[in-house]
């Protein structure tokens, strides 16, 4: 009999979650308290409670190649980045081909999850749900939460002395949906993540003025890279990667740093980081808001008086309104404390997935990363292999292996991105995405791929690392994925090469200068065999024999 799986939360995880199950052969129901599917992606005016809720103007800041999911393509002729109401197109889109919503339960709450009396033995959950007024339970082999960590905000008012006596107005960047009430207002935006940069482009082209506060100042990187192209897209490529994992970490991230400063000097416009690799903003218009004046960017808040504001550096600006793009805290309200403790937003997930100390690996948290790039096939990774643990196709390390990968996975996080709240979640995403894939053995086989498709082996050496390149080989591989990869560019320029003045004829993929590259990347993993062949067996066994080449084969399959 298959295995019952309850998945919580219909968004952009739990949709994936569904397909995933029903691929490993499991029997999901999705509850979803809503009654549609996108979770933060179905837009409402009005902000509604446990829900996540988005701002009117909201575009993607991942493109649609990076972002999508691995087996289902954007259509062509959506825009790069998108608005949010094509994302829930998209959503839509996947629901339909493969069939999920009849696995959906609408406008049905999760009210608890609590361990089975038998857990210890079977690993089962006990489901409390409330539809239509009606309790009922129901007995699951696994959970899947996917209820997504954008519902609570965080909104530590007793940081902000004098607040209470504030005359003016304040919100949280939850309850901001567009920029209508602002019209000629000083209005003061806390925060620097992407809701802060937004929201306060948005409010400069109507309010009288905005000061952007930040602590710790943020690098503020575009959309766009070189010759248009999506930055995502120009960045995220397994040999950067690579070279990132090669370089000492001092090095690698003062790269980065230099790659991110290259827009325009941080310093200068007041948005130097104190940590090293924080997070980026998005934000394709905010310097050239600074370097109208239509953005001041002030430092930390120290109090509020009655009408304005005072900064750390002593000072004051007169203010109306103030929007605290704070950020969020992740709240499981249906699970007990005791199974799960936050602290600061932090839970001891292995690879941000299984709880460590269960006992039973029954339970799995979807999207409760904050990956450098795109979320969707991130969480669709996690489903794969999550599902495939559930089923029995893969089992977890020891307790003791779990909990020294995750003190690894945090030291080396907080050297990366510095320590905090902020920080807690995140992740570099081909790291990330190349160490689940492992867990799955999906992970593409560069070494055959250059011998047996190079053309192929080249866009997913030095290419983007599109999703499609999780679908290449091992389970779920997905026929279209190769295609999908050549293909790629194509559907990226699609939708803004509306005015051909010319035509442009194709470039022959295979020129003298990737020529020399795969020729030296060859050399280079021949180089290397052989070095790890003379340390494991004492000689040095140089692959000309077909014994030899049989054996790359091998380690690269
Ligand atoms: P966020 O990324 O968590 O950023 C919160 C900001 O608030 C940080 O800059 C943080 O500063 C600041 N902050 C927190 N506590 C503070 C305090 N006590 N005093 C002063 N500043 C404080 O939150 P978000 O911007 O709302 O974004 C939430 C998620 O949605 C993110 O994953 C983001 O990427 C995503 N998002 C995406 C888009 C888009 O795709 N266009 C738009 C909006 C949001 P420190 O750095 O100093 O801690």
């Amino acid at each position: 009999m298959s295995k019952k799986v309850a998945i919580i939360g219909a968004g952009c995880s739990g949709l994936t979650a569904i397909k995933c199950c029903l691929e490993e052969g499991l029997e999901p129901t999705c509850f979803e308290q809503s009654d549609g599917i996108g979770g933060l992606w179905k837009y409402t005016d009005a902000v509604e409670e446990d829900r996540a809720s988005i701002y009117k103007s909201v575009f993607t800041n991942t493109s649609k190649e990076m972002m999508c999911y691995s087996d289902f393509p954007m259509p062509e002729d959506f825009p790069i980045f998108l608005h949010h109401s094509k994302i829930l197109e998209y959503l839509n889109l996947y629901a339909e081909r493969f069939n999920l919503f009849k696995y959906i339960e609408f406008q049905t709450k999760v009210l608890s999850v609590k361990q089975h009396p038998d857990f210890a033995t079977t690993g089962k959950w006990n489901i409390e749900i409330e539809k239509e007024g009606k309790m009922k339970m129901d007995v699951f082999d696994a959970v899947i939460i996917c209820n997504g960590h954008y519902n609570e905000p965080y909104l530590p008012l007793d940081t902000f002395p004098g607040l209470k006596h504030f005359e003016g107005h304040h919100i949280h960047s939850r309850f901001y949906k567009t920029c209508d009430e602002y019209h000629g207002k000083r209005v003061v935006v806390v925060g620097t993540g992407n809701s802060a940069g937004d929201i306060s482009v948005e409010l400069s082209h109507i309010a009288k003025q905005v000061y952007l506060s930040t602590r710790h100042g943020s690098w503020v990187i575009s959309r766009i890279s070189y010759d248009g192209f999506p930055l995502d897209m120009t960045m995220s490529r397994r040999y950067t990667m690579w070279i990132k994992n090669f370089l000492p970490r001092i090095l690698a991230a003062k790269i980065s740093e230099k790659v991110m400063s290259r827009w325009f000097s941080h310093s200068n416009l007041g948005l130097e980081p104190k940590f090293r690799l924080k997070h980026p903003m998005v934000n394709d218009y905010l310097p050239s808001q600074i370097l109208q004046g239509s953005i001041q960017v002030k430092p930390g808040i120290k109090s509020f008086s009655e009408t304005s504001v005072i900064f750390e550096d002593g000072t004051t600006a007169d203010v109306d309104e103030v929007i605290f793009a704070t950020g969020y805290s992740s709240t499981f309200p249906f699970l007990d404390d005791d199974l799960l403790k936050l602290n600061n937003n932090d839970i001891s997930l292995y690879k941000y997935v299984f709880p460590i100390y269960l006992g039973k690996p029954t339970l799995a948290f979807l999207g409760l990363i904050q990956p450098l790039g795109p979320i969707m096939p991130t969480a669709e990774l996690q489903a794969r292999w999550a599902t495939r643990v559930f089923r029995g196709a893969a089992q977890l390390p020891s307790v003791k292996k779990m909990e020294t990968d995750c003190i690894k996975n945090k030291d080396r996080k907080n050297k990366w991105f510095g320590v905090g709240r902020t920080q807690v979640l995140q992740a570099h995403y081909m790291d990330y995405i190349s160490d689940i894939s492992r867990e799955i053995g999906i992970n593409p086989n560069i070494t055959y791929l250059f011998f047996t498709d190079p053309r192929l082996a080249w866009q997913v050496s030095f290419g983007p690392c599109t999703p499609y390149q999780l679908r290449l080989k091992g389970p779920g591989k997905w026929p279209g994925a190769r295609n999908a990869i050549l293909t790629q560019w194509d559907r990226t320029i699609k939708p803004t090469k509306t005015r051909v003045l010319h035509e442009q004829a194709d470039e022959p993929w295979l020129n003298i200068k990737r020529v020399l590259v795969i020729g030296s990347l060859l050399v280079a993993i021949c180089f290397s065999k052989a070095r790890i062949n003379a340390e494991q067996n004492g000689y040095l066994a140089w692959p000309n024999s077909g014994t030899s080449w049989t054996r790359i084969f091998q380690w690269s399959k």
